[in-house]
């Protein structure tokens, strides 16, 4: 395969509204910021990757603004003139250059691969040797902070067809009421509900907790405790009938061998942005995979640019708990040119060359950051 080269790398700062403001324990959401990371070669080909934390520097530190900084003045200089089949030898030397920043690892990657795919005229996802699912299922997260309005919202998402299963946000109220809400809001959907505490609760508030949530329609308890404490998961992981979901606890592959070492975890939830890309991504996959711990597809509140990279991988995994890449569904546009498709309670995987997916350069101008 002749060199492919790297002529020209654009970034793009976009602010999308949200349908709903959306709660979550620590940070409420109007709207999404997301870099886009743009790489063209000198075929002509794009590559894209979108850079995501949710709500804001609260989930990892980083932020859209210290990223594309971070990007133009140590990163884009190490993309110019290199071949796009180097993908691995390129984060490498990212890795020297930038600790950490996982979610702007994560945007080069999937630019990275998504013009190799292109360049190669294949799927993303068959860089990873092909997907195993066209379709995915994806449940939808209710975070209007209010019973009935969540009721609403659910019943509605039900009688569309679009989800089944329900992840429900709590953690910003006392624990008792949050969890006795949680389980009347899954009472009155009847449908599966998780719900994610983004590392709200203590050990104290989690048992409290517990007492309410065993043996109710709430089957999921993501996250309750601050990531590093691993030992409080195992503990009521033991002690309660809920499974235990790592997120924050399981960014990358060093905390994946804490997790398994812990037992800490029944479930493990897999975003390419908290991993630093697909790659990286697929590994944590692949060591869970191996230690027995369900696979779940999550999002950082991806766009749908992120939720394509995310679908091309997780397509290629068993996974056991399905997705939750519901955000195109809740941004009140679209910066694609054709939206990805959600039916039947799942979110179809992109057939075409690379992502699979293209930008609408009028959105993509409308929406960025002036
Ligand atoms: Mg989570």
């Amino acid at each position: 395969m002749p060199a492919a080269l790297v002529r020209s790398v654009e970034t793009f700062i976009v602010d999308i509204p949200l349908r709903r403001v959306h709660k979550l324990s620590r940070a409420v959401l109007t709207h999404q910021s997301y870099l886009i990371v743009r790489l063209t070669t000198a075929d002509g080909v794009q590559g894209i990757g979108e850079a995501t934390v949710p709500g804001g520097p609260w989930w990892s530190g980083e932020s859209v603004e210290a990223m594309r900084a971070l990007f133009l003045n140590h990163i884009a200089p190490l993309l110019d003139g290199r071949d796009i089949f180097s993908a691995n030898a390129i984060m490498a030397e990212i890795d020297q250059v930038a600790y950490a920043n996982a979610a702007l690892k994560s945007a080069v990657e999937t630019a990275l691969l998504d013009a190799t795919a292109r360049t190669l005229s294949i799927p993303m996802s068959g860089l990873f040797g092909g997907r195993i699912a066209d379709a995915l299922p994806v449940l939808w997260v209710l975070a209007t902070g209010e019973l009935e309005a969540d009721v609403a919202e659910a019943q509605a998402k039900i009688d569309a067809g679009l989800h089944r299963r329900f992840k429900i946000k709590v953690g910003r109220g006392d624990p008792g009421d949050d969890a006795r809400r949680a389980v009347e809001t899954a009472s009155a959907i009847g449908c599966p509900c998780s719900i994610d505490l983004n590392e709200a609760w203590s050990f104290a508030d989690s048992t409290r907790a517990l007492a309410v949530l065993d043996g109710s329609g709430v089957d999921i308890l993501e996250q309750p405790l601050p990531r590093a404490d691993l030992p409080g998961l195992a503990d009521l992981a033991r002690r309660s009938s809920l499974a235990i979901m790592a997120d924050e606890s399981a960014c990358s592959t060093t905390d994946m061998i804490s997790v398994i070492r812990e037992r800490a975890a029944s479930y493990v939830s897999l975003k390419i942005s908290k991993a630093g890309g697909p790659s990286r991504m697929l590994a944590i996959a692949r060591m869970a995979q191996a230690a027995g711990i369900n696979l779940f597809g999550g999002t950082a509140l991806d766009s749908s640019i992120g939720t394509a990279a995310n679908l091309q991988c997780c397509s290629t995994l068993p996974l056991a708990g399905g997705t939750e890449l519901f955000m195109p569904l809740l941004l009140a546009d679209d910066i694609l040119e054709e939206p990805l498709i959600y039916r039947d309670f799942c979110v179809e995987v992109p057939s075409g060359v690379g992502l699979g997916v293209t930008i609408d350069d009028a959105k993509l101008r409308h929406y960025e950051r002036k």
